[in-house]
């Protein structure tokens, strides 16, 4: 009889969590499971299921050749969650005893509360490695306690558009897949293939070296004009000066305090982009945790400006006009992947001008990028992104015009719409709908002191160019929705 059964999900491919902390080779055993409710309870990107099922399978391989026992249930329509294939290898392996490391997500969480019950065995949830080692570390701090550098914060420095003739940025490290990872493609493009994005070519790391060979060509090739370019976007450049490292560091391939020490331990590097990247990482990845577990369930039901409008289809095509849009999703469709500023100021900006209800928002980007978790992508999504909770995360909506848009990227130069029009149909929607936004919504906002320029200029505004933007806004939002 076994005495632990440790359960290692999906997201948790780390020997350092938690539940492996006692683990005694001899008498206890782990489970890890592929199931059908985790692979469909969104229409995620073919590429996030290889992914994650290849990095899954390969950890099991590696603490197989440590001599640890794993049992592994592959993806099979008869599992269809994590309850029933528990409670099917419960019976064969007799367990005294469950143990998990803390999920992720809230939803995990409530399923696995109710396993003490439904298996009628005890269950332990065991705080996670982050959580357990987290303690204040002294970081870009002088002998004297100071910032280095002089300054906290590098936000300002970092807030650079790409130059006309810039160099071709290099690319992340494509790894080739292997023939755990060619089985688990040919098994999706087979049992998934209604899914979103592009299945092929599949270049992501699914092993421990992998992702720490892609953290070190990071470091190499692009962590020194991440600070610069942080905030800009190009049509030809997918992934710019970032790390392309969320969807790794997500799933356990590489730890927070990993990426942070190796980035520090490169001399030579520019503080604003050392800086920047550490604050990414040591900031706001771990706000936004903090977030989503204090607010949780209430926080995903919140609906601040009572955005009612359906998601456009456009978001599942790339099919529109708006070539800022249809650029960043036609690049989520091949990659799984879209930098910060896309995400936020292109396809949220959006969502957000254009009153899409945050529930089909939430869904979406929930879907169709590699790194997506509830746990993180909700506090962006609905907080950062939508206000939806109303400003518990952010002191401001990030509500933008076409001209932020066409002065932090080159995008604008090859669209139908003019970005300098404000008003017609040749006008760039963003524009009409920036300022129908803040009309709709004047009552909740004015009072807020970060908004103070624009309702100053909305005071300004004649009745006729007020009703001139609602036409423009009610005109376009119709035709979107068809
Ligand atoms: C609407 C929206 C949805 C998002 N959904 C997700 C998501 O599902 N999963 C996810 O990991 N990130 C999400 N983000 C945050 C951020 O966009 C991604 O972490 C980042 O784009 C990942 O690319 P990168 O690894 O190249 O990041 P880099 O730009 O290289 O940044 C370095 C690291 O910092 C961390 N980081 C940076 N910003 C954030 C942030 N706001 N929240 C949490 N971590 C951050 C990430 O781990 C990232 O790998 C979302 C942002 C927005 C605006
Ligand atoms: S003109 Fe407007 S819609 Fe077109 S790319 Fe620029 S910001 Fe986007």
């Amino acid at each position: 009889m076994t005495n632990n059964l440790c359960v290692i999900l999906g997201d948790q491919l780390s020997s350092n969590i938690s539940s492996l902390k006692n683990f005694k080779k001899n008498q206890d055993k782990i489970l890890m499971m592929e199931v059908f409710n985790e692979a469909t309870y969104a229409n995620h990107h073919k590429k996030k299921l290889v992914l994650v099922f290849s990095a899954m399978r390969h950890f099991a391989k590696e603490l197989q050749e440590k001599g640890v026992s794993v049992t592994y249930s592959k993806i099979n329509k008869s599992q269809d969650n994590f309850t029933k294939e528990l409670s099917s290898q419960c019976k064969k392996i007799q367990p005294k005893r469950i143990v998990i490391t803390h999920p992720g997500e809230y939803r995990v969480l409530q399923e696995i509360k109710k396993w003490e019950k439904v298996l009628k065995i005890p269950v332990s949830i065991v705080e996670s490695f982050y959580q357990m080692m987290r303690k204040k570390y002294q970081i870009l701090i002088d002998n004297n306690g100071k910032p280095k550098g002089g300054k906290w914060n590098y936000d300002i420095k970092n807030r650079k558009s790409l130059p006309k003739n810039h160099p071709d940025v290099p690319k992340p490290l494509q790894h080739k897949p292997d023939d755990i990872t060619k089985q688990v493609i040919a098994e999706v493009k087979k049992k998934f293939p209604k899914h979103f994005g592009d299945l092929e070519p599949f270049w992501f790391a699914v092993t421990h070296e992998q992702a720490k060979k892609s953290l070190n060509d990071f470091i190499k090739n692009r962590l020194s004009m991440f600070g610069p370019y942080e905030d800009a976007m190009a049509q030809e450049e997918s992934f710019l000066y970032h790390s392309v490292l969320s969807m790794y560091l997500n799933i356990g391939l590489l730890e927070p305090k990993q990426i942070i020490n190796k980035v520090l331990e490169k001399d030579g590097i520019k503080v604003e982009s050392v800086e920047g990247f550490v604050r990414q990482i040591l900031g706001w990845r771990e706000y936004i945790r903090g977030i989503y577990w204090y607010t949780m369930p209430k926080y995903s039901k919140t609906n601040y400006f009572d955005a009612k409008n359906k998601l456009p289809k456009f978001y599942w095509t790339g099919n529109t006009e708006m070539n800022c849009i249809k650029n960043c999703i036609e690049q989520t469709i091949k990659e799984s992947y879209a930098h910060h500023i896309q995400r936020l100021m292109i396809t949220g900006n959006f969502a957000l001008i254009a009153g899409i209800k945050p529930e089909e928002v939430c869904e979406w980007y929930l879907s169709v990028y590699a790194d997506a978790y509830e746990w993180v992508e909700l506090p962006n999504t609905h907080g950062m992104t939508l206000y939806a909770d109303g400003g518990v995360l952010g002191s401001k909506p990030y509500a933008a015009s076409g001209n932020y848009i066409n002065k932090m990227s080159d995008y604008c130069k090859d669209c139908k719409y003019d970005v300098k029009q404000k008003e017609g149909d040749d006008a760039c929607p963003f524009n009409y709908l920036y300022w129908n936004f803040f009309l709709k919504n004047q009552k909740k906002l004015e009072k807020n002191p970060r908004l103070w320029t624009v309702f100053s200029n909305i005071k300004k505004m004649s009745q006729e160019k007020k009703s001139q933007i609602r036409n423009n806004s009610k005109k376009f939002l119709i035709q979107i929705s068809k």
